[in-house]
Order: structure tokens, then sequence, then C-alpha cells
């Protein structure tokens, strides 16, 4: 297998911090800074403190981001984790953190600015590249990708063409839709989702139109209820088989790019009624990621796969010689210190 030496030294399991800059819409003034970034020449280091009311609470990662690492230094740390996909890996990459911390920038970036461009696009882009220059030694790749989004414990697939509306994600969420989208694993290790829209996709102008529609997908309910994609985990998923013609070596990898759901608790949201549901569901699936990566970082025999659909989902991208990597999201802002602790804490207990 090539391109293989970034998880080789310790474990297969990743967490890099990344710290945003502080926005204009920040309450915090740029001195309140809760975050001491490691005071190295270099733009990246290791380690992150964390200053909430006089203490000091110190943190060491695999890799620290701070406010000025470009999108373009971020995805040059991960895109050999990208290219090992191409080499037959299953390859999880989790953004975590609360809502505004940056994971929707850190994995799909703003599209409409070049330089701007998240890991998802720079991803593929990688992969299409890659894919026909190893073209020259023989290897024929068919792509294929899926885009959905856990709500509620519900999935719900993004790119049908017949549009799930909300309604039907709340008849979903109460059992009476047709669509069940049931998960299984077969022997092979291979996730079938049933009902879930699949596309065969050669060029990166096919999946660009395809991100697209997911996220006006996601918009929709955002506006009828109530901010969902940050209530939600999306999940993109690009299978690779790839076929070497003269060798007839064959290889089937998968990536798997999730933006999870905000990891904000429950005392601030102040929730109730329907809101207070979805958070419930958004505590129980993190936890359950938590618990599982945390079983396998120190090679339980027993990983609690089935405590939610997102773990079960992953199920077979995240144990075995698969390879995951947690990015930690952070916001500099004073008023977040305690979320942005409990993010630490979090990242902490998986690395
Ligand atoms: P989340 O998805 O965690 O809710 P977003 O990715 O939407 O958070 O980020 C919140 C805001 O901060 C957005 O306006 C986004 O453009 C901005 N932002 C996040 N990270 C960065 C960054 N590294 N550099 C510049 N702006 C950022
Ligand atoms: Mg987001």
């Amino acid at each position: 297998k090539l391109h293989n030496t970034i998880l080789e030294l310790k474990g297969n399991i990743r967490v890099f911090c990344r710290v945003r800059p502080l926005l204009p819409d920040d309450g915090g003034r740029h001195e309140a800074t809760v975050i001491a970034y490691p005071t190295s020449t270099e733009a990246q280091g290791r380690s992150v403190d964390l200053v909430q009311s006089g203490n000091k609470h110190p943190f060491t990662f695999d890799k620290v981001f701070n406010h000025d690492a470009s999108q373009e230094e971020v995805f040059f740390e991960i895109s050999q984790l990208v290219q090992s996909a191409l080499d037959g890996y299953k390859v999880c990459i989790f953004a975590y953190g609360q809502t505004g911390s940056g994971k929707t920038y850190t994995m799909m970036g703003r599209p409409e600015r070049p330089e701007q461009k998240g890991l998802i696009p720079r991803s593929l882009e990688q992969i299409f590249q890659a894919s026909q220059a190893l073209g020259a030694q023989g290897w024929k790749y068919k792509m294929q990708v899926s885009m959905l989004e856990i709500y509620n414990e519900t999935i719900r697939d993004l790119l049908s063409s017949n549009r799930t509306t909300s309604m039907e994600l709340v008849r979903a969420d109460s059992g009476t839709s047709g669509k069940q989208y049931t998960i299984t694993h077969d022997v092979n290790g291979h996730t079938h989702v049933s009902d879930l829209t699949i596309f065969d996709v050669s060029s990166i102008g096919k999946i660009s139109s395809l991100l697209q529609q997911a996220a006006q997908s996601r918009s929709v309910g955002k506006t009828q209820m109530n901010e969902q994609s940050s209530r939600s985990h999306f999940v993109f998923t690009m299978r690779i088989s790839g076929v070497n013609e003269s060798t007839e070596q064959q290889v089937q990898g998968v990536l798997n790019l999730i933006d999870l759901a905000g990891s904000e608790r429950l005392s601030k949201s102040g929730a109730t009624g329907d809101r207070l549901k979805e958070t419930q569901a958004i505590n129980k699936s993190l936890s359950a990621l938590s618990d599982v990566i945390f079983a396998l970082a120190k090679k339980e025999d027993h990983v609690p796969f089935r405590n939610s659909k997102l773990t079960y989902l992953l199920q077979p991208c995240l144990g075995g010689d698969s390879k995951t990597l947690m990015f930690v999201n952070i916001s500099p802002d004073p008023s977040s210190a305690g979320e942005s602790l409990c993010s630490l804490r979090f990242a902490a207990r998986v690395n």
C-alpha cells in the first residue's frame, strides 16, 4: 500500500485541534482571547491552553492549528490520509465542536472563494487527480458518492430526487414513512443503507453539483426546522473501487467526511419540547461516538457501535485497519470558554 505514513506511528486515531479567528460578531475583544497559542515560530504546533476564570487548562493533540492556519495548510496535513482511501483504506474524518466553532468552514469552507475551499472539495480534487495519475500504472477506479444527514437518530437522504421535506422527516421519525433507510453490513465489510441514493461519479464537476444539491436539501430543513443543519450530522461518503488491469490487484477504499452536529450542552440552549429531544439525540450520538473511538483507541474487546445510528453506519470504517481523524474546532470567543473546555476534554479523551 502506497502513501501510508501519517498514521503508522501511533495507532489509527488522530486528533487535530483548530482554533478559528475571532470574528466581529464574537462578544469578546481581541486581547481577551482565551486560547494561548503555541509560541513556536511555526503557525501550528501541538499544544493549546485554555484560560477560564484565571485557570489555565493545557491540552496536547497530534496537531494544533491556530487562527491564521489557511485551508491549504490544514489540507496539507490530511492529504496523505485522503490518499490512503485510493490505496484501499477506510477513512473517517470528523469535525467536532460547538455551533459556530468552524466545523463547516473546515469541511466545506467557502466554495465561492477558491483559497477558502474546505477539506471536502480539496479531498475530492486530490482523489480525481491522483486516480488519473495512477491510471498510467494500469489502475482503473470507480467512485460512488452518497450524502446523508442524521437528525434525531433518523437518516435523511440528501440526494434523493423526490426531495425529502421536513414533514417527511417528521413522519420518518414517527415510523410511518415508506423509506426506512435501514443500515446493514455485509460479510465483505460493505455498508448498505436501503433506499439511499448513490451516484457514480467520474468528475469533480458532477460532485460539485451533488454537493450543491445536498446543501440545498439541508437548508430546506434549516428554515423549517430550527437551524436543522447545526442540529444534524452530515455524512459524505465516497466509495472507491480500484482494479489494476495489468496486475489484477483490487482495492476497495472508503472516504467518509463528517460534519457533526453542534456539541453545545443543554443548559446553554435552554431546550424544551422538540429542541430538548434534538439536544438529547445529539448528546447521545456524540457520546456514543466518543465511547466507540475511546474503546478502539484502548483496544477494548467490546466496541459499542450499536449505541447510535452514526456509529453503526460507520462501524466498518472505524475499526480494523481503518483510519480516523477528528478535528476539534474551537471558538476563541471568551464567552465560549465553557463550551471550548468541554470540546477539548472530549477530544483529549479520544486522543
Ligand atoms: P460551525 O459549522 O461549527 O457551526 P462555521 O464553520 O459555520 O461553524 O463557522 C462559523 C463562522 O466562522 C462562519 O462565518 C465561518 O465562515 C467563520 N469561520 C470559521 N472558521 C474560520 C476560519 N478558520 N477562518 C475564517 N473564518 C472562519
Ligand atoms: Mg456548520
